[in-house]
């Protein structure tokens, strides 16, 4: 195990924005990972635990402690044994690429993970805020997560119901921030499952396969659909385009209360306007009725796609993705978040909640 010093973290994240970890160690090794933890323990250094970098602010001062990349590779399949099941056990390392593994589930015909096809950053990273999109989301195939229990210094496996999944979070955001780093994710595949065509986007392209007598649309189809449509949207990762140059969603969707949503309807309504809404899983939370469009919110409140502040604007491809159009600094990022949290609060009473994780600040 090799401990750097001063090392830039800016590009170790898709937001490309902020300072240098005092410390920093890419690890590959379960034993490396304890190795670094202890590291930092013994010199009182705080530590941050690093995927992927793509759900992200670093700020312009850096990070003062250690900053760990996990590095921690392989994909196997332990019950691959059992052919009569159609149940396939994923454990992958907690620095394989996300959507690397998605591909491969794919390709060996695996259902589960299928619409979550090109969203950027690790494995590891997928359980923190429980990743979703297009109607799938990780909760629905973890089986257990294995992690380095950093406050009773052992190796657990947390098993699903023990996460806490909620809609973008779980213990790892949330009453346990900080206290695990994830090392290996199980995940329960089904192979020879139907893929899931829960939203709209994707059941509008695969209508005609409905149409009596044709064929349904093949796992592969529908994730190169998902990646198609997240391409439309900046929502994928491809060199050249500035617009994907971001952290991916920067505000969740809020969930209002039966009241609070009636309330904004009504409001919405009076200016001939109908907002976007969706219901919320009651046993995910438990007061909230409807999840409303903060892309909605944010255009409605006078923010278009391409609004500038700087260097740091909004994508104009999605009115949700904050992009740094260059050389922004993680300060001109913020500023535009104000702005626009300032903007929606005026105009629609609602203070929208960044979902990045903000480091150093
Ligand atoms: C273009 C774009 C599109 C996106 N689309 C989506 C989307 O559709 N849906 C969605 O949910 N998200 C989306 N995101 C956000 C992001 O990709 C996900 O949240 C992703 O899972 C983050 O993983 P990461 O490895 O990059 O984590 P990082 O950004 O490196 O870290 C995020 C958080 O997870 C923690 N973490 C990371 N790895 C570990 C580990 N091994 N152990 C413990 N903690 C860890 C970090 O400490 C930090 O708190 C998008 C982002 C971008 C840039």
């Amino acid at each position: 195990m090799t401990i750097q010093e001063n090392i830039p973290l800016a590009p170790l994240t898709t937001l490309q924005v902020g300072g240098e970890a005092r410390y920093f160690a890419e690890l590959k090794r379960e034993d490396d990972v304890r190795e670094a933890a202890q590291f930092a323990k013994t010199r009182d250094l705080p530590l941050f635990v690093l995927g992927g970098g793509s759900n992200l602010v670093v700020a312009d001062s850096g990070w003062p402690g250690l900053a760990l990349k996990i590095a921690i590779g392989g994909i196997t399949t332990p019950t691959a044994s059992d052919a009569t099941s159609s149940a396939v056990l994923f454990s992958v390392g907690a620095g394989v690429n996300w959507d690397d593994f998605v591909a491969q589930a794919v390709a060996q015909n695996c259902a589960g993970v299928e619409c979550l096809s090109g969203i950027p950053g690790s494995v590891g990273g997928t359980p923190v805020q429980n990743v979703g999109a297009y109607g799938q989301e990780v909760a629905d195939t973890i089986e257990s997560v294995r992690a380095l229990d950093l406050k009773e210094d052992r190796i657990v496996v947390l098993p699903k119901p023990a996460c806490g999944f909620r809609y973008r979070s779980s213990i790892f955001n949330g009453a346990e921030r900080g206290r695990y780093t994830i090392l290996r994710v199980n995940y329960r595949l089904k192979r020879g499952g139907a893929p899931s065509l829960k939203y709209a986007d994707l059941q509008k392209r695969f209508a005609e396969s409905a149409v009596e007598g044709k064929k349904p649309p093949s796992l592969a189809e529908v994730r190169e659909a998902v990646r198609e449509i997240r391409r439309s949207k900046g929502m994928l990762i491809v060199p050249g385009d500035d617009d994907c140059r971001s952290a991916g969603s920067f505000f969740k969707n809020p969930a209002l209360s039966e009241a609070q949503f009636k309330d904004l309807a009504e409001r919405a309504a009076s200016k001939e306007l109908e907002i976007p809404s969706y219901p919320a899983a009651r046993s995910q939370d438990k007061d909230a009725q409807r999840k409303v469009s903060a892309a909605w919110l944010v255009e409605h409140a006078g923010f278009s796609k391409g609004y500038a502040m700087g260097a740091a604007s909004i994508s104009h491809k999605h009115a949700l993705a904050l992009i740094n159009r260059g050389d922004a600094h993680a300060s001109d990022i913020v500023a535009l978040k104000d702005e626009i949290q300032r903007g929606v609060q005026a105009a629609w009473g609602i203070l929208l909640e960044p979902e990045p994780v903000f480091v150093g600040f």
